[in-house]
């Protein structure tokens, strides 16, 4: 497997990808800006956000057990699957006894992080995408680049192609005949259907209903239209009750894509009832682990179970701007994804370098609607990573020599001095712009200031006494204010003839 460096290599010289990536993420941060700016109460809302998180979180052993007791007594039928493998496989079980052909899916992270349509190719069943998003990227064989909007990566001509080779036709680059194309196709994948497969945006825990969140349609589609429905749920998208859907649904499309509300909010209470007009007559619902327990308890991760999918920190993130989401290599890619993926998989020599595609500047944090202190998460896995012996080897030794020559005044004095001779070489016009050493990176897209011929503590003395001349000046200034005050006042009190002017007091 390629390294985040290489992937990001790559993207960063794929003009399309960056300005298409670019355009939507900007639009998508300025739009959940104004939306926030809207809303007027945002803060209080986002720690209100982040309570019920930490609160769900905190118990959640209880609030699982009576979703999935109430779940039940709704009729669905409950599973819990401690590995993405378990959970594909009670999916599988589930198409082999309907004897399904065709499974439609509304958009879910989760049936991404278990590869669900592979698995069910593998097994004869044909898996068809309906979000319009989804079902570009499956045409074009490729994952997700980003939580919520999957195709951000791809432009209208590169969808265009994609779909005149679907249609058999060649299609224009309009938008309204493109997704006119994919509605008429969907619909009769709709209507044949054995299955339908979602997601979970939050589950309910005081009534066992699970809530979609979505702006097509499709998903209600595919969670009324086929006889049987199955969702993935990560473990942590349990809130307690309803009224605390009413916080989620205000910070969640707010900071997803800047809407006030999400089109369509579809709450199902199990399967279908005999009153009911539309529903599947089954439903399974699977609840997965999958390593997320594992950061229970853990102080520097649990947070991370928090998240709510939202999309946000990756649309304010300067490096997911630049790269997109494929090179972060994961199912989820941006901030949440670098935290995340090395989270949910052990294997730190696979996954911890993705820690270092961030700049630390805390964006994330910002952007975040419960409050989720990624960047901190970012600092504890590089730490992680170098505790168990993957760090760069160049780096480690680099920073053990920064530690030694900055611990000690002597010695630091002593290398700023010889920096300062050696860098002669490098330096034009005040800044290094040599692609040397560890600054060929950096250099490429940018200039690393040179070492100040005086240093600043040599220049103390002179700042010192500059300092105290520039008080001593103010000071006089302020004493000449002050008499010119005294000397306004004392005219202003001398009577003034009213037919020549006017007083201050008028
Ligand atoms: S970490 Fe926060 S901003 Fe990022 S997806 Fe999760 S909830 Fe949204």
């Amino acid at each position: 497997m390629s390294s985040v460096k290489e992937r990001a290599d790559l993207a960063l010289n794929n003009d399309f990808l960056r300005k298409a990536v670019r355009f939507t993420t900007e639009r998508l941060r300025d739009g959940k800006r104004k939306a926030a700016d809207d809303h007027g109460n945002w803060e209080e809302w986002r720690e209100r956000g982040r309570q019920i998180r930490l609160h769900t979180i905190a118990h959640l052993d209880y609030y699982l057990d009576r979703f999935a007791e109430q779940a039940r007594a709704n009729g669905a039928h409950v599973h819990f699957a401690s590995t993405g493998a378990e959970a594909v496989q009670i999916a599988l079980e589930v198409a082999a006894r309907k004897e399904a052909h065709t499974v439609v899916k509304s958009k879910s992270m989760v049936s991404e992080e278990l590869h669900i349509n592979r698995a069910l190719e593998e097994a004869g069943v044909e898996a068809v995408e309906t979000d319009l998003g989804e079902y570009i990227i499956q045409l074009a064989g490729e994952a997700p680049s980003h939580i919520i909007i999957p195709a951000i990566h791809k432009n209208r001509y590169q969808i265009a192609q994609l779909l005149s080779r679907e249609a058999g036709e060649e299609l224009p680059p309009e938008t309204s005949v493109l997704a006119g194309f994919v509605r008429r196709k969907l619909r009769a994948k709709f209507l044949e259907a054995d299955i339908g497969m979602t997601g979970c945006n939050f589950a309910i825990a005081e009534t066992g209903s699970i809530v979609l969140f979505e702006n097509e349609g499709n998903a209600r589609m595919v969670s009324t239209v086929p006889k049987t429905q199955i969702t993935f749920m990560g473990m942590e998208r349990i809130i307690p009750s309803w009224s605390d859907l009413e916080v989620m649904a205000t910070l969640l499309p707010r900071s997803a894509t800047g809407q006030k509300l999400t089109v369509y909010m579809s709450g199902i209470t199990g399967p279908r009832r005999t009153a009911d007009g539309d529903g599947p007559e089954e439903m399974h619902i699977i609840i997965l682990d999958n390593g997320r327990s594992e950061q229970l308890g853990d102080p520097e991760f649990q947070e991370l179970l928090n998240c709510i999918r939202c999309g946000a920190c990756l649309n304010a993130c300067p490096v997911y701007r630049h790269i997109g989401g494929h090179a972060y290599g994961g199912t989820y890619s941006g901030p949440i994804g670098a935290v995340l993926t090395p989270a949910l998989n052990k294997n730190v020599a696979e996954w911890d370098d993705i820690a270092s595609a961030s700049s630390l500047c805390g964006a994330c944090y910002e952007a975040c609607p419960v409050k989720i202190p990624l960047h901190d998460m970012l600092v504890y896995l590089r730490r992680r990573k170098v505790e168990q012996g993957y760090g760069n080897k160049l780096e480690t030794a680099g920073m053990k020599g920064f530690a030694a020559v900055t611990s000690n005044s002597k010695r630091f004095h002593r290398a700023l001095k010889a920096g300062r001779v050696l860098q002669r070489v490098v330096v034009r016009n005040g800044e290094i712009s040599a692609r040397i050493g560890p600054l060929k990176g950096w250099n490429r897209y940018r200039v690393a200031p040179s070492l100040a011929n005086q240093p600043f503590r040599e220049r103390w003395d002179t700042l010192q006494h500059e300092l105290r001349a520039s008080v001593a000046q103010t000071v006089t200034g302020a004493a000449a204010q002050e008499r010119m005050k005294a000397a306004l006042h004392k005219r202003a009190a001398r009577p003034i003839d009213r037919k020549e002017g006017h007083s201050y007091d008028e």
